[in-house]
């Protein structure tokens, strides 16, 4: 008997990775291709779809002594596009950062409740409203989410998504359904039915197999798939409650895993369900894009290297404009980065505590609104190699930091693909 391999599918901001594991999880396999410099917009579907094909094929050539068992796929979070009940499109694809649907979102406003992950321009509901607006569908069709129009160009139904996606399409995660005010905004039909990720949806159709060139008897399985922030925190290892995830990316973005959710629209601080526990996350408007404006990656190493912790430092807010949105949500809350000190590193060291601090608060925050104690911090991001920040962060949250078992997101759609439902019990 040939050795089973499981396969799991990023789309995420810049292009397609794909990562194969064997039955320890341990990466066999991986390979991407980013989406063209040159094009100024994200691929349309049927790009996507061959985007996917190609990466998958790359993968498949070097597992040709394996048999794939299932595929799992992580897409960027709100973007939505409208097919019909045999999965052909009905409408382009509008993707997460797409602000048209202000006039939708204000409707919306009106009947959804403050918290819900469905308000704002940007979420799933508001763009399905403005597309049914634009143009006359047909009776019948189907909202999808990026992750569920690739599901479907590997052969699963049309018609199903699961509940991370389904968060900022209206889903009601803590009552498991699509809300009763949904009906004054859109036919609830057109909804498709809210799986649990990692629920098989599917299995890859005899053309796919075939196009694919795969040669093994039993077709490999599709399994529901999540969020792109949700196969990146799964890919970090956390998974208990206590568990969080600091990202220090362009902004500072905390998780934590907790055992009730939290929904503070004002703050931004939205949950997402992981079986019986809840993925609470908040972002702030700090954290590199402040580092970035001021310094390079290079100059950021060498910097760190010159700053003493026991020194006295700056109290700083960094921010790049007014405005702040978690843990303190206040859209004029102004930038604080003055006095700015004459030697570069003590600047630096200023930018790196005052982000710490607001880390720290951050944290203070969900736990208190969660009521779920912080246990262990993962660090994941462009910040999180800087050992002498970590150092600082350490000395203003005690609690272990951990080292990250994998950062690739599609490591984490891989290890929903082979332990599926387990991973959200
Ligand atoms: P994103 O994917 O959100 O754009 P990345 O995870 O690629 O972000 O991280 C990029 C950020 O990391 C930049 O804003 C940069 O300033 C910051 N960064 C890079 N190197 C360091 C470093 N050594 N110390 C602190 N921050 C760093």
């Amino acid at each position: 008997m040939r050795d089973s391999a499981w396969i799991g599918i990023d789309f995420g901001t810049s292009g397609c990775r794909v990562c194969a594991i064997d039955k320890s999880a341990s990466i066999i396999a991986q390979t991407e291709q980013s989406f063209p410099a040159s094009s100024k917009s994200y691929p349309s579907p049927q790009q996507q779809s061959q985007f996917l094909f190609n990466t998958l094929k790359t993968l498949l050539s070097q597992l040709s002594e394996l048999d794939i068992d299932s595929i799992s796929i992580d897409a960027t979070s709100g973007s939505v596009m409208l097919c019909d009940f045999d999965g052909h499109p009905l409408s382009e694809m509008l993707m997460y950062n797409d602000q048209q649907a202000i006039e939708a979102s204000e409707d919306i406003a009106k009947l959804a409740p403050a918290e819900s992950a469905a308000n704002g321009p940007s979420s799933g509901l508001a763009k399905l409203v403005y597309l049914q607006r634009l143009f006359a569908l047909p009776a019948n069709y189907f909202l999808l989410h990026q992750a569920d129009w690739l599901a479907i160009q590997l052969g699963a139904k049309p018609g199903f998504t699961d509940y991370n996606n389904a968060l900022k399409s209206g889903f009601d995660v803590t009552n498991n359904c699509w809300p009763d005010w949904l009906s004054a905004l859109t036919p609830l039909h057109v909804l498709p039915q809210v799986v649990t990720p990692g629920t098989v949806i599917g299995e890859l159709s005899t053309s796919v197999i075939k196009a694919l060139g795969l040669k093994q008897s039993t077709p490999p399985l599709i399994k529901a798939g999540t969020t792109d922030s949700l196969a990146s925190f799964i890919a970090t290892g956390a998974n208990k409650i206590g568990d969080a995830v600091t990202s220090l990316g362009s902004t500072l973005v905390l998780k934590l895993v907790c055992q009730s959710p939290v929904f503070d629209a004002k703050r931004g601080i939205y949950s997402h369900k992981i079986g019986n526990r809840w993925l609470c996350g908040g972002a702030s408007n700090s954290g590199g894009v402040v580092l970035r404006h001021y310094f390079s990656d290079e100059q950021l190493v060498a910097l760190s290297q010159k700053i003493d912790l026991q020194m006295p430092v700056e109290d700083y807010y960094p921010l790049l404009k007014p405005g702040e949105r978690f843990p303190i949500a206040d859209p004029d809350s102004p930038p604080r980065m003055h006095p700015r000190p004459a030697e570069d590193h003590l600047f630096l060291y200023g930018l790196l505590s005052g982000i710490a601090r607001i880390e720290k608060a951050g944290y203070e925050c969900l736990q208190q609104l969660s009521k779920t104690p912080l246990t262990s911090i993962r660090s994941v991001g462009g910040g999180a190699k800087n050992a002498v920040w970590t150092q600082l962060r350490q000395s203003l949250i005690d609690v272990p930091f951990k080292p990250v078992q994998h950062t690739d997101t599609a490591y984490g759609s891989a290890l929903l693909a082979k332990d599926g439902l387990k991973l959200f019990q």
